[in-house]
């Protein structure tokens, strides 16, 4: 069957019911044959676009009919698309794991063909609803090369997702003079002609190297909205017993305030709660200090005073997680405390 999509951002609104987009990757195939659905084009209905949650995100569900040992390269699709469509929009893709038989949202198949998504909620639960190819064995075998493949799977698949997310091909507008595999058929246009769309096949930098342009920013917040950055970050702090050092216990107060009686938690370990994580919001950018105090006992019966301070410079918006740890032994008989980002650093006390 023909190429039919419509697509793009663009365009996108009228769009069709059960198109199926293909994506062409100007190597000379055509390898559109054996997939059943004709495309169809409805007139102008909501029926593509994914619908938001009362907070305001649109959240999609995502994952794999058959992931098999993909590791890496789901992984490359995962973070593509968090830093393009996700980093922009207010969307959040989410799960990302094995598809079950009722899975909802986007489920993609993994398979050696040209890689097609349909369009927006169409896709909703659909069974192999997107095919994303990563091995490149039958189809684009230029893509097989180590050094070419990353770049082939993450690009491919931000234009896969712009399909997700509703949109058509660029060409297929009707003010487009690319008629490189062009289909026609009503569309909502988002913003003007846009040569360097991801969705464009006729964009001279193939499917845009994966990066958005700015016309398909502006698309896909018109649809879902701009990203809404948290006004609040959290900081996390993860304190471990280390039994294996023979800790029995520990008593912790964490006081992120810089005076006394602030906003403080407590961490209180023994072997029935061997670990335990404490929440911090911050309001604001900048630097934030922090005291912390311990008490503990190990095995030889002795108990043991900790203390440190120390300052950190925060962002608003982000999210920091962070253990405590110990540094070494004060003169005065006490051990140093201090927190790090770093989970791997032996978590002692
Ligand atoms: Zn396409």
């Amino acid at each position: 069957m023909p190429s039919n999509s419509i697509f793009v951002k663009a365009f996108f609104g009228k769009l069709i019911t059960t198109t199926f987009l293909f994506c062409f990757f100007f190597i000379g195939q055509n390898v559109f044959s054996q997939n059943s659905d004709a495309p169809q084009y409805a007139n102008a209905e909501a029926g593509w676009q994914w619908v938001g949650s009362s907070d305001g995100i649109t959240y999609i569900p995502v994952c794999w009919e058959n992931p098999q040992n993909f590791t890496t390269e789901r992984l490359w699709v995962q973070n593509a698309i968090t830093n393009t469509w996700e980093s922009v929009a207010n969307l959040s893709f989410y799960g990302w794991s094995q598809c079950q038989t009722n899975s909802k949202g986007i489920r993609i198949l993994i398979t050696d063909t040209r890689s097609n998504s349909r369009i927006g909620r169409h896709l909703d639960g659909r069974q192999n609803g997107m095919e994303l190819n990563f091995t490149f064995r039958n189809f684009m075998p230029s893509c097989q090369a180590e050094n070419k493949k990353e770049y082939c799977i993450k690009s491919i698949a931000v234009h896969e997702f712009g399909h997700a997310l509703g949109f058509a091909h660029e060409q297929d507008r009707d003010d487009s003079a690319c008629n490189a595999e062009r289909n026609t058929g009503g569309g909502w246009k988002l913003t003007d002609y846009d040569t360097d769309s991801v969705m464009n096949y006729c964009n001279p930098r193939w499917n845009n190297d994966g990066k958005l342009s700015p016309k398909d920013i502006k698309g896909v917040q018109t649809l879902y909205g701009a990203k809404v950055v948290k006004s609040k970050g959290t900081f996390t702090v993860k304190d471990v017993l280390d039994t294996s050092a023979g800790q029995l216990w520990e008593n912790v107060v964490l006081d992120f305030s810089n005076t006394v009686g602030g906003f403080r938690q407590f961490f209180s370990l023994s072997n029935s709660t061997s670990s335990q994580s404490r929440v911090w919001n911050f309001p604001s950018s900048g630097v934030h200090c922090y005291k912390v105090w311990t008490k503990t006992r190990f095995t030889d019966g002795k108990d043991y005073s900790g203390y440190g301070e120390g300052c950190l410079t925060l962002t608003q918006g982000k999210f920091y997680s962070f253990s405590l740890i110990q540094t070494g032994w004060n003169p005065k008989g006490y051990f140093n405390l201090k927190i790090q980002n770093d989970y791997n650093t032996k978590e002692i006390f």
